[in-house]
């Protein structure tokens, strides 16, 4: 352990308590071959580890050797995870300085693969698992994790694991990725970082007769026995680490609106896929409109799909354009048209509407499919959080196209394979005048001489900074105001240069500096409105800045 007043900020000296393999064994403070000299000879680390004292960039040389020697990517998940329990210093340098070849590795596309197989290539305990049949030991389970300055937890039940459904205990692959992208994008320090899987059973049959699950084997809890253990949860949490973050993720619909609702007022939370979503593509919004020089009240905007993705995108769209223009919240609503598998979700379909979709229903006739809802609607933004690929057509686009000069399309469906068309399609069929981002990357494309590059409108850019925000003020709760506030400061972000080339998202390897941003703007609202927990630091991007956890060795001895 390390001395418990030491700040959770790299550079500060470091005392340890460990030596010899014990410290070699820590993940938080282990260097490998790195230990100096001095180090060796004082923390009885001599002949445990070779002779040479090796540079860190070496090291990060050895192990980006290593993740290129792998056969697949799940081979290089795998790899850098006995690296993430081996050396978190290392391994977060490596992700920093390689951030675009390796976050798809450590999170999305390959962690879904990694989750749907989590139970297999198991190694190492991460995080903790709280399992509803252990309740009534909840709190004692808190108690035994052995960090009391928790400050961002990722919580999911495993129900709805990014595309794949139920993956059960298999899910704990998720909070593991989301957390480390915490750490690289806005220097959370590792040590303050939990990632938790709570276990309600599972529906999913194949991993119930799987010998080697990790998980119960029971069919999920719903209902009030749900309720019940999550409550339980979220007291043993809250009385463990009152002012930790807990974020909510890839919980299945019907469990996600509504935890949101119950806990936001009372604890600081939020969920990814509904906030997080929101925020980042209205970011990619605000950036197109700064090429087509419009406002976002003027936009009509359809969504394919009517999920937890179309709702958190819609709602800070329309916090957006209510914050833009002062419109009511009813005319922002009427903006937006969404279609779910039986068409468009009108007022005549009410009663048989799940809650989350109800805001949203339009006063219209049925209009059977989107190519219908495009004729009528003529919209400017054209979403896709549908899942079906391939369902933005050509017909759909070239019809879009017909009233919009600059249609701003996004298909957001993940893994590429369900995305709802193309870069290179939405490219052709407009001649060039699409404003394109999409769930998963696509490579530039080059038309009449011109280079198109496609957005990625990636949860990253916004969620860290988010974090790292109300963790840093103390903040009471996490506001939709926030999130607009961290849209609009990542859409200013993005240079010129970019907007040319019809780029509409930074490049990650700025991403550090995008969640300061973030980070200062989320404060300043926090602070505005009173939630901070503190008195406002007099320079408050210093104040940020140094709790920001940079991946260096630390001096355990005086040199
Ligand atoms: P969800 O299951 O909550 O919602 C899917 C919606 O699609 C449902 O409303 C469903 O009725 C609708 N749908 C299904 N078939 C349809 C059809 N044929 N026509 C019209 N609608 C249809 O899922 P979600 O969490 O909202 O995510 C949806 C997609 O968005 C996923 O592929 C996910 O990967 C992606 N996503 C992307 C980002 C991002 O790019 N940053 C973030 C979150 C989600």
């Amino acid at each position: 352990m390390t001395d418990s007043t030491t700040p959770l900020t790299a550079g500060a000296p470091q005392p340890v308590q460990q030596r010899g393999l014990a410290l070699i064994r820590d993940p938080l403070l282990n260097k490998g071959t790195a230990f100096t000299e001095n180090e060796r000879a004082a923390l009885g680390l001599r002949g445990l580890v070779p002779p040479p004292v090796v540079s860190m960039d070496d090291q990060v040389t050895r192990i980006m050797q290593n993740v290129h020697r792998q056969h697949s990517d799940l081979d290089r998940y795998t790899y850098l995870e006995t690296l993430h329990d081996r050396n978190e210093t290392l391994y977060y340098r490596v992700l920093l300085s390689h951030i675009n070849e390796l976050t798809p590795i450590i999170y999305t596309p390959v962690v879904g693969l990694a989750c749907s197989q989590f139970s297999q290539i198991y190694q190492r305990s991460r995080g903790m698992y709280f399992s509803a049949d252990a309740v009534e030991h909840f709190a004692e389970m808190a108690n035994n994790w052995p960090e009391d300055d928790v400050e961002v937890i990722v919580v999911t039940d495993g129900s709805r694991i990014l595309g794949l459904g139920d993956l059960g205990a298999n899910g704990m692959g998720i909070p593991i990725g989301k957390l480390s992208l915490y750490v690289v994008g806005a220097g959370l320090h590792p040590r303050g970082t939990l990632p938790i899987l709570l276990d309600m059973g599972t529906n999913n049959q194949a991993l119930r007769d799987d010998p080697l699950y990790l998980g119960r084997r029971i069919p999920r809890l719903t209902g009030p026995a749900y309720d019940t253990v999550v409550e339980a949860f979220m007291r043993a949490i809250r009385a463990r680490w009152p002012k930790a973050l807990v974020q909510f993720e890839d919980f299945s619909n019907d469990q996600a609106f509504q935890l949101l609702e119950r806990y936001r007022r009372q604890l600081l939370c939020f969920n990814d896929d509904i906030q997080g979503t929101g925020a980042v593509t209205l970011a990619g919004i605000l950036s197109a409109l700064r090429i087509t020089g419009q406002t976002l009240s003027e936009q009509r905007i359809v969504f394919l799909g009517a999920g937890a993705a179309a709702r958190g995108i819609a709602d800070t769209i329309v916090a957006g354009m209510m914050a833009e223009s002062g419109i009511s919240l009813d005319a922002a609503r009427r903006q937006i048209w969404t279609l779910d598998s039986q068409g468009l979700v009108t007022l005549d379909r009410l009663d048989s509407l799940s809650e989350h979709k109800r805001p949203f229903a339009q006063n219209s006739a049925p209009l059977p499919n989107l190519l219908a809802v495009v004729e009528a609607v003529q919209p400017t933004v054209l979403i896709g959080v549908s899942g079906q690929a391939g369902s933005f057509s050509e017909a759909v686009i070239r019809e879009m196209h017909r009233h919009c000069e600059r249609p701003i399309l996004f298909p957001l469906s993940n893994p590429t394979s369900k995305s709802e068309c193309t870069a290179e399609q939405a490219y052709e069929w407009t001649n060039g005048a699409a404003l394109f981002a999409s769930g998963s990357p696509f490579p530039p494309v080059t038309r009449g001489g011109h280079l198109l590059v496609p957005g990625q409108c990636n949860n990253m850019y916004i969620f860290p900074g988010v974090g790292q925000g109300v963790v840093s003020c103390q903040a009471s709760k996490v506001t939709d105001a926030m999130f607009y506030v961290a849209a609009r400061t990542l859409a200013e972000l993005v240079g010129e240069d970019s907007l040319a080339v019809g780029r509409l998202y930074p490049d990650l390897t700025l991403i550090r500096e995008i969640s300061v941003k973030i980070a200062v703007a989320v404060c300043e609202l926090a602070f505005a409105e009173g939630l901070a927990g503190i008195e406002r630091p007099a320079n408050l991007e210093a104040f940020i800045r140094a709790r920001m956890f940079i991946p260096e060795y630390q001096s355990y001895v005086a040199a």
